[in-house]
């Protein structure tokens, strides 16, 4: 089981003071916050920590790639990005595993001049809100990435932009919060719930009942299903993606690479590999990989970089994002209930967002406060008009 051989801790805990449901790069993100704290947290994952949608994922953490966003999740996004550098070095110390962080600088690329224009305006934007961000001619642009396509007209350039593997992140979370105390439980899916008053004391998987302190549930697309069962529905949705893994073999990519719109991605890996996506598909519970959802990702690859394409075709993958009707997070105290948490909703940038997700859900639990910053993230944002 697991990354290269290692198995995640069951140290034996009977009554967590929390239980995180789902173990996602969230979740375990959360577990390891807690665990440093040395509070006793117990995460529980219907599968196998590490598969599904942080299987998929391309783990690119870099500036947001729109002004078009609440400045609270601006904040969150820098916090994130500025934690990245130690959180991974401490995650590698305490698990033993390499993450394949690594900050390859990203290269948004204009081919209109309608594109440039936006890509000047955004990276002045980035560079105004503390991200390394400038705009870059042709020239400068392909001598720093000589696989860049022909006929573009210069490049936004993030210096600090970069990208890990995201199941081999999730791993090292899960292993180093398990070596700092927490229990990671594997294959129990959460059926329901016990309730007293407004708490829950129990949560109900096959593998038997686990009392409860608090309860926070990061279980990705299936959230809002978890609520629905505390009576308290919310609208998560899944939205899938579809990747291609690649290899160029002797043609090496050296930056993260996406279309003006940051909706197509080139991302290497410290491997050699490049991850090349994705598809956008709204509502779509399958993780089937089709032939429509490759052939999208490898015209990526042919507007992106496509001296890749006489590479090879190393896996391909289909990962359920977490979404929500106005693409926000949903993070922070059930309605009705005094020990749920939500911590979901995070679409597109659920690696980008979860340092600052974790930290902020355990000060929230901890002070009995969510803080401001979470209020455009608020479950309560979906209550039903009376
Ligand atoms: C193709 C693709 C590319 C992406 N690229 C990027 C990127 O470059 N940068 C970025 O920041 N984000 C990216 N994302 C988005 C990012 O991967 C997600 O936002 C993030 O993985 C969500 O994490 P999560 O922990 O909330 O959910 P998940 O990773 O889905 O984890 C939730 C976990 O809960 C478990 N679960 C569900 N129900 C239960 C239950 N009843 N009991 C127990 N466990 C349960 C699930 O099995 C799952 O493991 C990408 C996603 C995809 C699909």
């Amino acid at each position: 089981m697991g990354v290269e051989g290692k198995q995640v801790s069951t140290r034996s805990e009977t009554s967590p003071e929390v239980i995180v449901v789902g173990g996602g790069v969230i979740g375990t993100a959360i577990a390891y916050a807690f665990a440093r704290r040395g509070i006793s947290c117990l995460v529980l994952e219907q599968g196998i920590i590490g598969q599904g949608t942080s299987e998929a994922s391309a783990g690119i953490v870099s500036p947001p790639s729109t002004s078009a966003i609440p400045a609270e999740r601006l904040e969150l996004a820098r916090r994130s990005f500025q934690a990245y550098p130690w959180l991974v070095a401490a995650v590698q110390e305490d698990s033993g595993l390499d993450v394949g962080y690594r900050q390859w600088g990203e290269l948004l690329i204009a081919k209109t001049e309608e594109q440039a224009a936006s890509l000047r305006e955004l990276a002045a934007w980035q560079a105004s809100t503390g991200f390394e961000s400038e705009w870059v001619d042709e020239k400068t642009a392909r001598e720093l990435e000589p696989l860049l396509p022909e006929g573009i007209l210069g490049a936004l350039l993030a210096d600090e932009g970069g990208s890990l593997v995201v199941q081999r992140l999730v791993r090292a979370l899960a292993l180093a919060a398990a070596e700092r105390g927490a229990r990671v439980v594997e294959r129990a899916p959460v059926t329901g719930f016990e309730v007293e008053g407004e708490r829950v004391s129990a949560v109900r998987t096959p593998q038997g009942s686990f009392a409860a302190g608090q309860v926070v549930l990061a279980a990705g697309a299936w959230t809002g299903h978890l609520a629905g069962q505390l009576g308290r529905p919310l609208p998560t949705l899944p939205v899938k993606g579809q990747m291609a893994l690649i290899s160029g073999g002797t043609t090496v990519l050296r930056h993260v690479v996406g279309t003006a719109d940051g909706d197509g991605y080139l991302a290497p890996r410290t491997d050699g590999t490049v991850w090349a996506g994705s598809t956008k598909e709204r509502g779509v519970w399958d993780t089937r990989v089709t032939p429509a959802g490759i052939a999208h990702c490898l015209r990526l690859v042919e507007q992106l970089g496509p001296g890749l394409l006489g590479g090879e075709l190393v896996s391909t993958g289909a990962g359920l994002r977490p979404g929500t009707p106005d693409d926000e997070p949903i993070v922070g105290p059930l309605p009705g209930y005094r020990n749920v948490w939500i911590a979901a909703g995070h679409y597109r940038t659920g690696v980008q967002l979860a340092p600052a997700t974790a930290d902020l859900v355990v000060q929230g639990i901890l002070s009995g406060e969510p803080d401001p910053l979470l209020a455009p993230f608020s479950p309560h944002r979906f209550d039903q008009a009376p």
